[in-house]
């Protein structure tokens, strides 16, 4: 049951399908494989991908074994479903069963995966190179290695050799080209297997990124590629929640726990009903903003369930919602604030707002 005084999280389909039409714009050819780990970023994963399957998607990414056994009971047998974590020792029955296709990123892994292909037949896969991001994914040597024994890749069928780039967001950086010259090189080991170096960043640095296949998260969801708004993105998330007070304060006058806010001229607030616990998060009490009668409000106090806006003299009623996130109050400027990624500030948002996905 929802209260009157719950949060809502609203979930615009119809902004995502747009994302990702500007997306494949920018991609230029290349497939638009959206990643939906995490719960499609905290906003639905089932939801979110059976969306852009409409909108023409064939291909996903998850992080997880569960997350792909969860996707592919939610979108049926049809697209490719890529697992990023690749394949631990024991879980190819689980794999194989779901029809996932994993990213191999270690020699343990190519292990595994022969091991199945042996016993049981061919296995579909991704090969993950690391290109200087030092994260996930076989060295350079290792990917030169396995390219040479064929007999290490007998049975499999390598779909895809992809890397991630370390630095996307940030055109001016010399890792990017680096990246992609190294990427380049071990690619070509594998001519008949497609390829893919590009997250949201890298799509909208270059053409020479996109390849075959673009990985796109954060952007699909209404967060810029460059960690900063991008007018062409639309949000998907709006988080509002109602008004529960409207007071006056006094020079002098505290709010909240110990001293964390003190008045210091005459000032309006409204008390609001949503915290952290919804997924507003803590340290965007300094910078971070509402948005009440066409306006920013600044916040100033955010606790569990609760949070303080300064109003000035705008006009505001209890049971009246205002925006916490959304068109407004954007995404990467909320980050900034809170001295975090637009990514963390969507998966935090938690399951106890109301959820309302529009078509
Ligand atoms: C998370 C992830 C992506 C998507 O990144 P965004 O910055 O959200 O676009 C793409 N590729 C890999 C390997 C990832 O881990």
């Amino acid at each position: 049951m929802t209260s009157p005084s719950q949060a809502r999280l609203t979930i615009d389909l119809a902004a995502l399908a747009h994302n990702f039409a500007v997306i494949t714009e920018q991609a230029g050819g290349a497939e638009v494989a959206p990643v939906v780990k995490a719960d499609g970023y905290g906003l639905g994963a089932g939801r979110i991908a059976r969306r852009l399957m409409a909108e023409g998607a064939r291909s996903f990414f998850v992080a997880r074994l569960s997350e792909g056994e969860a996707l592919r009971a939610a979108l049926g047998p049809e697209p490719t479903i890529y697992v990023l974590d690749g394949l631990a020792s024991g879980a190819a029955a689980r794999l194989v069963a779901a029809e996932l296709t994993p990213i191999l990123s270690t020699v343990a892994q190519v292990g595994a995966a022969r091991a199945w292909a042996a016993a049981n037949g061919g296995l579909a896969v991704g090969l993950q190179a690391d290109t200087g991001m030092n994260r996930q994914g076989f060295t350079p040597q290792e990917v030169q290695a396995l390219a040479q024994s064929r007999v290490a890749l007998d049975g499999f069928n390598i779909r895809l050799v992809m890397s991630h780039l370390g630095s996307g967001s940030e055109p001016d950086d010399p890792r990017n080209g680096e990246q992609l010259a190294g990427f380049r090189a071990l690619r070509s080991l594998f001519p008949e297997s497609r390829a893919s170096l590009a997250a949201s960043g890298g799509i909208f640095l270059d053409p020479d990124y996109h390849f075959d296949m673009v990985r796109p998260g954060i952007s699909l969801y209404g967060g810029g590629p460059r960690e900063i708004p991008d007018p062409r993105l639309r949000a998907v998330a709006r988080l509002t929640a109602p008004i529960l007070d409207v007071r006056g304060l006094r020079p002098g006058d505290r709010v909240g726990y110990g001293s964390s806010f003190t008045a210091h001229r005459p000032m309006r607030i409204a008390v609001v009903g949503a915290g952290y616990a919804d997924g507003v998060i803590r340290a965007a009490k300094v910078g971070g903003h509402a948005w009440l009668a066409g306006a920013l409000r600044p916040l100033v106090v955010v606790t569990m369930d609760l949070l303080v806006i300064e109003i000035g003299d705008a006009p505001a009623e209890v049971g009246e919602h205002v925006e916490l996130l959304g068109p407004n109050v954007l995404l990467d400027e909320l980050a900034a604030a809170a001295g975090t990624v637009a990514h963390e500030v969507l998966v935090r948002l938690s399951t106890r707002a109301e959820r309302v996905y529009l078509d």
